[in-house]
């Protein structure tokens, strides 16, 4: 899906899409990226070590 003229930055086109993180939308024009979806997220609170690995397992 794309949005014409949605970034916030430069107003420029934005692309959304999917990866293994979540979803996230993507400027074309400067390559602003926001991310959607809340799995990127907590994917980077195990990674700044927010949750202890015995909790997890
Ligand atoms: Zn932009």
């Amino acid at each position: 899906m794309m949005r014409l003229k949605g970034c916030p930055r430069c107003q420029g086109d934005v692309l959304y899409g999917q990866d293994i993180y979540g979803r996230f939308r993507q400027c074309l024009q400067c390559g602003h990226l926001v991310d959607l979806g809340k799995p990127r997220a907590v994917v980077s609170k195990f990674a700044a070590g927010a949750y202890p690995c015995e909790e997890v397992a």
